[in-house]
């Protein structure tokens, strides 16, 4: 499979200009037990960052938080030194869908697939307006139990981006198993444009839980960060994983959405 790696990958996504620094709040992409969800990959395989993850290390103030490993930026690494586990995780974006039903001789049947939507509030100078987005978020997966699949079905099929994929899993905790399935191929037209404005700046996010700044903050209690924004609002539609990404909601992403671009169906 042709995943990228580490600094390289983080580097080299940062400079395709995948990531969009308008994005309105981060959503995360999770399963719960026995839940399906179908989504169709934004960001191909060869676009799914895997880096190595200090995951569910206790922080200062006893809660759990993941940590890039200092050592993906060549530095020293104060959880590696104190053999705390690492292990590769894969970070892709996606957005969720929904089935588009039509009632055939009264019976409700599958006919396609479109953008699940959530309603949210945008400033605008003439005040509040509410609009509809797509639940586009980030998968945060281990490479053995969800990411080997989805570059097999990749092979197998092409593209992510040309068809919905359905995702199932089942079992909790380690005994945890997703299975996949590819629907048939479908375009979406002018996919950049059309969730570039609600892509989560998952490069800016990786570099920020690896940053020394991360690492006393959330470590040791030290704060050195300048400016502490205020929680982002609540996330909806997908549901934000808790149990993993406990910290992930706070105060790293930007939170201002400036609507600026024309091609899309969500304005
Ligand atoms: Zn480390």
């Amino acid at each position: 499979m042709s995943i990228k790696k580490g600094r390289e990958a983080i580097q080299a996504s940062l400079s395709s200009g995948l990531g969009n620094k308008d994005y309105l709040e981060t959503n995360w992409i999770s399963w719960k037990n026995g839940e399906t969800k179908v989504l169709r990959f934004i960001t191909d395989i060869e676009d799914t960052l895997v880096v190595a993850i200090h995951s569910m290390v206790e922080t200062h103030n006893g809660k759990n938080a993941n940590f890039v490993c200092r050592s993906v930026f060549d530095a020293p690494c104060e959880l590696c030194e104190k053999k705390v586990y690492k292990r590769d995780a894969g970070y892709g974006i996606a957005v969720v869908r929904q089935a588009v039903y039509e009632t055939i001789d009264g019976v409700a049947k599958v006919v396609g697939y479109e953008d699940q939507v959530v309603d949210y509030d945008e400033e605008t100078p003439q005040g509040i307006v509410r609009k509809k987005r797509p639940v586009v978020g980030i998968i945060n997966q281990s490479m053995r139990n969800f990411w080997n699949t989805i570059a097999l079905v990749h092979e197998k099929y092409g593209s992510l981006r040309d068809f919905d994929i359905e995702i199932h899993r089942q079992g909790k905790e380690l005994d945890t198993v997703y299975v996949s399935f590819p629907l048939p191929p479908k375009p979406i037209e002018n996919m950049d444009s059309r969730y570039s404005k609600f892509m989560p700046d998952l490069e800016n996010f990786l570099t920020h839980i690896g940053s020394e700044d991360y690492y006393l903050s959330r470590l040791h209690g030290i704060n050195t960060e300048k400016s502490e924004v205020t929680k982002a609002p609540a996330s909806v539609g997908a549901t934000l994983d808790t149990s993993i990404d406990s910290d992930i909601n706070e105060k790293t992403f930007a939170e201002k959405l400036q609507s600026k671009l024309v091609d899309s169906p969500y304005g």
